[in-house]
């Protein structure tokens, strides 16, 4: 994932006076008190398991010397290894990798892989700093937390302003230190040095698999589907072209400049064209101009924020007319317009399982990694539609037992999940 804007950074932390990692906390109490969970499980899976503070000296181009901050969190490693991104940007935050990590645990949890939840970040400003410069804050960043990382303990990936090729750092680094290749230290590698197929279209997919399954527990026929998809980056934009294969029709599209708006459907080919060459959807010939704060009143079926944090809240949410809401962002709904669209009857399949497909193609990358063996495309797309649907027809079946939304039911099924290996494998004192 490359640039995002500021709100990215600001994840519901105005709803608990500014603590992102006290907005995680009143996620997890709901469900842990329908969950009747025992008090001493409750206090070890809200205490992160690990916080590491760096560092790290960089020389810049100017020839100065600047000091940067580090931290690397591993929530908690009961299920596997930790499992998360590392980002750049100048809000980064102990309170907000450390709430980043316990979502990470959550949604590996929920996505039934053997990863536990980590996060990473530096405090730093990517959009002023040399390709050099970013290069050097990696691999001093890499190896002030080299004793913390690595396959069977902490696996990063990437996350905002990081990318393959500050992955691609991460690997020789780590691997500069222990002396031989380690591919499987990192996730979303380019292809060429142990990346997988289909991970750049993986969160897309699941979002379709997750918009496919929810319309057929809804009653609504996909192919008669309208959707709206906010946001044409990674996530928007594959999964409108996975649903318009299944036959939906996206009647509108959004993103940070402009948006376009067609009752007969928008062709999803024509579009990616168009952005391929103008990096934008606005100025698209085909359908009309969408204004900005329209699309989420628009009259669809289903509709899909996957562009950023707290866009759905309470001044938009009572105008939504969809009856699914597919959350490919992370946290693009805040806690009551969660609660209002829930008491409407509006169908959220939250974040933690409508985007976990994503981290489900890293931890399959680490796993071709340590085979030393490589999938085709058609096999890790199959093994993740498997997966997705299992993790998706769990949630919500436990969502249907314990009488509650989906959100709700996704924590539950990861709290349970890492409550019973932790009680499992007993004390170690
Ligand atoms: P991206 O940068 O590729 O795309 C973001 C899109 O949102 C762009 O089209 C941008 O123009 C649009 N956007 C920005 N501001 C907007 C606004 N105000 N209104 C409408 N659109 C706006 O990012 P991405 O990788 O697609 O990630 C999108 C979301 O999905 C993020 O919340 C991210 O954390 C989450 N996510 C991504 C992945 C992944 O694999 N890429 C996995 C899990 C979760």
């Amino acid at each position: 994932m490359n640039a995002r804007t500021e709100q990215q950074f600001r994840r519901r932390t105005d709803v608990l006076g500014g603590s992102t990692f006290g907005a995680m906390l009143q996620e997890f109490n709901v469900a842990a008190r329908l969950l009747n969970l025992d008090s001493g499980i409750w206090k070890i899976l809200t205490h992160p398991k690990r916080q590491i503070i760096v560092s790290c000296p960089i020389q810049m181009d100017n020839g100065e010397i600047e000091v940067f901050t580090g931290f690397r969190v591993q929530y908690n490693i009961t299920l596997g290894p930790a499992k998360g991104g590392i980002r750049y940007h100048p809000d980064v935050s102990l309170d907000e990798v450390t709430a980043l990590a316990a979502w990470m645990t959550w949604k590996c949890a929920v996505a039934h892989i053997p990863f536990g939840g980590g996060k990473g970040g530096v405090i730093c400003d990517p959009t002023k700093m040399s390709r050099r410069e970013i290069e050097a804050l990696t691999r001093r960043y890499v190896a002030e937390i080299i004793d913390a990382i690595g396959p069977e303990k902490d696996v990063p990936a990437p996350d905002v302003n990081t990318n393959d090729q500050i992955m691609a750092w991460v690997m020789d680094t780590y691997s500069m230190h222990v002396g031989h290749t380690t591919t499987s230290v990192v996730t979303g590698k380019p292809i060429e040095m142990g990346g997988s197929l289909g991970r750049r279209e993986a969160t897309g997919r699941g979002v379709m698999i997750a918009t496919r399954e929810a319309a057929k527990h809804v009653g609504i026929d996909l192919k008669k589907t309208r959707i709206a998809v906010q946001g044409f980056g990674n996530v928007g934009s594959v999964s409108a072209q996975l649903l318009a294969q299944q036959g939906a029709r996206i009647v509108a599209v959004d993103d940070w400049k402009g948006g376009v708006y067609n009752e007969k459907g928008i062709d999803i080919e024509k579009l990616l064209a168009h952005t391929g060459q103008h990096r934008t959807v606005d100025g698209f010939a085909g359908g009309d101009p969408l204004p900005g704060e329209k699309l989420f009143g628009l009259d669809v079926d289903v509709l899909i924020p996957a562009a950023l944090e707290n866009q759905i809240t309470m001044e938009n949410a009572p105008s939504i007319k969809a009856k699914i809401i597919i959350e490919g962002a992370n946290g693009p709904t805040t806690p009551d317009a969660h609660r209002h669209l829930h008491e409407r009857g509006v169908f959220v399949v939250p974040d933690i399982l409508a985007n976990s497909s994503g981290v489900t193609t890293s931890y399959f990358e680490w796993v071709q990694d340590r085979y030393g063996y490589f999938w085709t495309e058609a096999e890790v797309n199959e093994r993740l539609e498997r997966k997705m649907f299992e993790a998706f027809s769990e949630v919500l079946k436990t969502a249907i037992k314990f009488n509650v939304d989906m959100r709700t039911a996704a924590y539950i099924v990861a709290i349970n999940r890492v409550a019973t290996v932790t009680r499992m494998r007993g004390m170690y004192a």
